[in-house]
């Protein structure tokens, strides 16, 4: 891989990112995260082969939120299983936003995806007898190669003081049967590890250990089995942007994971991760800087999972 080729791409994409970051907006329904600065942005490349590239603010931490929803899919494929773990969730795309609950009410009788936040604290609930929140915590760290993830305490009380659709959500699947185990504690379980710091050097870790199927490339160790990194690339690929999925998957084609933080998590598989931290987010809830960095990436390096082209 020409490594002058990909600084020279990642500068480019840099800057077409900077270019839309004021067009977007911070989150502000969890008000803690409407004081993050709108014109932050970072990307880092983590290649399978060794190679590492950062650009603007990659090492400044954020908070995962729903990225963390691919630690705990993970976590829950491989100790619960693939069929305990889609008997009560789906895997289609929703189409609405991540936060609906109206086609779940009306039509449906388990969530549509485990990316959607229906479908998460369903996992949440699954994972809640198996796993403190300590030792989820530890397996964040080891999946991200980042002994410094904490949860932040500032802004898991700010999603706590304002979580009143979450909560209704959680009520809804126990009302239908699909939550078990405890509501409050299955809604803290997730809150709390939507509540991780992180920064976009630990996600291109993470996307860096899916693309290499699980295992990290530096040493050989097998970290996610095979199975689970193979189910959570395809859920992410089809899922990950919410309801702006599909338009991802055509214009860019790398299977990606976004968080109301500002967080991307991409997977290009069997080259690289790559971690975006970008808070300003589009309507859909998704850093907007993340279509033009990861298209000019896509287009440039040949990521997208159709092109045949090789770099
Ligand atoms: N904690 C957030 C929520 O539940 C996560 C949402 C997201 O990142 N899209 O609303």
């Amino acid at each position: 891989m020409n490594q002058e080729k990909i600084l020279n791409v990642l500068e480019t994409a840099y800057q077409k990112g900077k270019a839309v970051a004021p067009y977007g907006n911070v989150a502000t329904y969890i008000p803690e995260l409407g004081k993050a600065d709108k014109n932050n942005l970072g990307i880092s490349i983590f290649t399978v082969g060794g190679q590492k590239y950062n650009v603007g603010d990659t090492d400044r931490r954020f908070t995962i939120q729903s990225i963390s929803k691919i630690i705990s899919l993970v976590l829950a494929l491989e100790h619960l299983g693939f069929d305990k773990v889609f008997s009560k969730v789906g895997m289609e795309p929703s189409g609405e936003a991540f936060n609906s609950l109206v086609e779940l009410d009306l039509n449906s009788n388990k969530p549509f995806n485990p990316m959607i936040n229906s479908g998460a604290l369903t996992v949440s609930s699954l994972l809640l007898p198996e796993f403190s929140f300590e030792e989820m915590t530890e397996y964040a760290r080891k999946v991200c190669l980042d002994s410094e993830i904490e949860m932040n305490e500032a802004v898991f009380q700010s999603e706590m003081s304002n979580v009143s659709r979450n909560r209704a959500i959680a009520y809804l699947l126990e009302s239908k049967g699909i939550i078990e185990n405890d509501v409050e504690k299955s809604l803290e379980l997730y809150t709390k590890m939507c509540s991780l710091n992180v920064t976009a050097e630990s996600l291109a870790n993470f996307g860096m250990i899916l693309a290499a199927d699980g295992i990290n490339p530096a040493n050989g160790e097998r970290l996610i089995s095979a199975q689970a990194v193979k189910i959570a690339k395809t859920i992410m690929l089809t899922c990950g942007m919410y309801d702006g999925s599909g338009e991802f998957a055509v214009y860019v084609g790398i299977p990606t994971k976004s968080g109301v933080g500002g967080g991307l998590l991409s997977v290009a598989d069997y080259k690289m991760g790559i971690g975006v931290y970008g808070p300003s987010l589009d309507e859909k809830g998704n850093c907007i800087a993340g279509r033009p960095v990861l298209e000019y990436l896509s287009k440039e390096l040949g990521l997208h999972i159709f092109d045949r082209k090789r770099i």
